[in-house]
Order: structure tokens, then sequence, then C-alpha cells
């Protein structure tokens, strides 16, 4: 029997240019949003990048303000809509991964100004309206039209040189979106379908790049399955492991990628009883027989950390990141329980191979 389908579809409304040497028409995207005194963002490691953003877009550049970093401390957001008002800028060009697309997001939440993303990392964080700020140690998240941007431009070639660490931790955040939109409450069929595509596209494409960091086909597909990833993850609810790299990024200080990638196979193992559908797709995208077991091979394949151990984490800090974990509910395909997500992170900080049921 073939079951009714029942479900809302609600694509947020940007707009998307991708492909190698689309730097180029950042200007005309620029002139098409009505944008006229442009304030570049980058971070400090890629000023170069922001400079050479700012001459493509000649007089349209309002300045560059090369101060993005992880997380978006509160002052790195009010510096920079400060500069943004001296400037009188009336648009904002995030030019980098996360880091700088979220302090364009903060700045816009602020100020009302309109974003382009020049995204160079796998992150998706352009595809949402996701922002976040921190403060005291304490990350803020929430959604709000004004932090996603209007248009999104993919330049492959602008990604030519990260580093191959950050490359393959980037990846598997990536990944990592899909997997839960697959699972999600408010899950589509058009959704499962980018995600599907998003997980095939990066798995093949990252062990490439481990090979041939500049090899421009393999870039353009992992540009490509990030777009995806992120897109998606923007429609959809997250579940488990957001929460769980969430409250381990915000309680222990613990690197945002890397911690996606270690947590990835865990929470996909944790969850597999309770959403069959999703597992056989991540499965089909990986060319693997079982989906956490098919991550768990990918992350190690791609050198990823293997534990929360050596992202620095101790074993006294179970704990607390299990009161944090669960200090609140939310949707997830499976009930969390404090018992299961101890088991799941004693495996996660020891290193083990992830369990089809942990708990
Ligand atoms: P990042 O933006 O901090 O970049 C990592 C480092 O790589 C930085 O030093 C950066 O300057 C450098 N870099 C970036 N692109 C490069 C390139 N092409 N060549 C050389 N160096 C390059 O890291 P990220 O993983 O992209 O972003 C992490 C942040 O994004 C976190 O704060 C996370 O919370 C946020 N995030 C938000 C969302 C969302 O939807 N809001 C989604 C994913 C991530």
């Amino acid at each position: 029997m073939i079951p009714p389908r029942a479900f809302v579809h609600a694509p947020l409304p940007q707009r998307v240019v991708f492909g190698a040497g689309s730097l180029g028409q950042v200007a005309a995207e620029l002139d098409a949003m009505g944008a006229r005194r442009v304030l570049v963002l980058s971070t400090p490691g890629q000023r170069v990048l922001g400079e050479k953003v700012a001459a493509a877009i000649g007089e349209r550049a309002a300045g560059l303000h090369a101060e993005a970093r992880m997380h978006v401390p509160v002052p790195v957001a009010e510096a920079a809509a400060a500069r943004a008002a001296e400037l009188g800028a009336d648009a904002l060009l995030a030019a980098g991964g996360g880091s700088t697309i979220g302090l364009a997001k903060a700045v816009a939440l602020s100020t009302g100004l309109p974003i382009l993303a020049l995204p160079t990392t796998y992150s998706g964080s352009e595809g949402t309206s996701i922002w976040g700020l921190t403060e005291g140690g304490a990350k803020t998240t929430g959604r709000d039209p004004r932090a996603l941007p209007q248009v999104v431009v993919y330049d492959p070639s602008l990604t030519l040189d990260l580093p191959v660490g950050v490359s393959t931790v980037s990846g598997l955040n990536a990944i990592a979106h899909a997997v839960e939109v697959l699972y999600a409450p408010d899950a589509t069929p058009v959704t499962a379908l980018m995600a599907e595509e998003g997980i095939r596209a990066l798995a093949a494409a990252l062990p490439v790049l481990m090979e041939a960091p500049r090899d421009s086909g393999a870039r353009s597909e992992a540009l490509y399955g990030a777009w995806l990833c992120g897109t998606v993850l923007g429609q959809a609810t997250m579940g488990l492991h957001h929460k769980l790299c969430h409250a381990l990024g915000g309680g222990f200080d613990l690197p945002h990628a890397e911690t996606h990638s270690v947590i990835l196979p865990h929470a996909a193992a944790f969850n597999a009883p309770a959403a069959p559908e999703a597992m056989a797709r991540i499965a089909r995208a990986l060319g693997a027989d079982d989906a956490p077991l098919g991550l768990w091979a990918l992350a190690r394949r791609l050198g990823a950390p293997p534990s929360l151990a050596a992202l620095g984490m101790r074993a006294e800090d179970l704990p607390r990141a299990v009161r944090l974990a669960t200090a609140s509910p939310y949707a997830n395909p499976r009930p969390v329980t404090k018992e299961g997500v101890a088991a799941l992170l004693a495996r996660a900080l020891a290193g083990d191979a992830p369990l089809a049921d942990p708990s």
C-alpha cells in the first residue's frame, strides 16, 4: 500500500548564483538589490579576500571591516554595526565562512540592512535565518527573516585555498545539517531530496579534496552539497545532534565544525531505531550499508578528530554536558533521556564506534 502524504513546504526567499568565477557577478547583483554603499565583512585572516571583493565591486564598496570572530561576540557585532552607521552603508557583503556570515546577520538584525553572502566554507549559515550572539560565555540563537541573506553568490574558486583540515570538518558539519533535516518533524519531500543529494555530493567530493585540495570539480561539488545542506537546514527544525553540539560549543568552548564531526555518527546511531527512512536515505547517499557506521567511516577516512577527548573535553565534564543537552525539551525522532545522552556522550568522548542503540 502507498501511504498518503501530508506536508507543508515553505522555502525561504533567496536568490542563488553558483559557479566558478561568479565573484564577477557580485557587482551586478548588488545593483539589482539597489545597494550603493556596501560594507564588506571578513575575518582578520581573510582580509586579503575582503580587499579582493571590495576591488571587484569598485565604487560600491564603502569600506572593509575585517573583524569577524567565531560565535559573534556582542562587542564585535556592536563595533561592526557602528562602522556600518558611520559609513552610511546601505548593504552588507559577508565574504567568508559561518563566522563572517554570522556577523553580517547580527548587524542586519540591529540595522535592517540587506545581506549579500559570498560563502567560503561549507557551514551553510548563508541558507538560514538563524542568528547567534555570544555574551559572557553564553550563546543566544534565534530565527529572524532579517538575518537571511537576500542573495548568495557561490564561487568555488574562492574555496581552493580552504585548508584540507577545515574543508573536511566543515563538510561534515554540512552533512550533519542534512542528516537532521531527514528526520525533522517538518521535513518535506523536497527537503528530503535536497538533503540526500547534499550528503551524496559532499561524501563524493571531500575524499577527493584530501588528495587534491585544489581540484576545481571537487571544490564545486563540495560547495554545491553545502548549498543544499544549508538551504534545507533553513527550512527545518533541528534535533538532538544540533542541540548536543550547541551545548558542547557554548558550555565547553569546543570548536564548532570539529564538534559536529565527532557527534554526528553517535547522534545518528541514537536516532536510527526511530528514523528508518532517514537512515535508508543517508546510507544510500553514502553508498554504505548502515547510516551511522557509514558516517563514522567517512569521518575516519577524512581524518576528522576521533573523539571529544581529542577536542579537549574531560570525563568530569560529562554530567554538566548531559544537563545542558537535556535542559529543555525539543523535537527529536527518539525520546531524549539523560541515560541515553550520557551513553552517547561517553562513546563520543572515548572515540568508540557508534552503537546502533547506546541507551
Ligand atoms: P569560520 O567562518 O570561523 O572559518 C574558519 C576559519 O577558516 C577562519 O579563520 C576563516 O578566516 C578561515 N577561512 C574561511 N574560508 C576560507 C577560505 N576559503 N580559505 C582560507 N581560509 C578560510 O568557520 P565556519 O565553520 O565556516 O563557521 C563557524 C561559525 O558559523 C560558528 O560560529 C557557527 O555557530 C556558525 N554557523 C551558523 C549557522 C547558522 O545557520 N546560523 C550554520 C552553521 C554554522
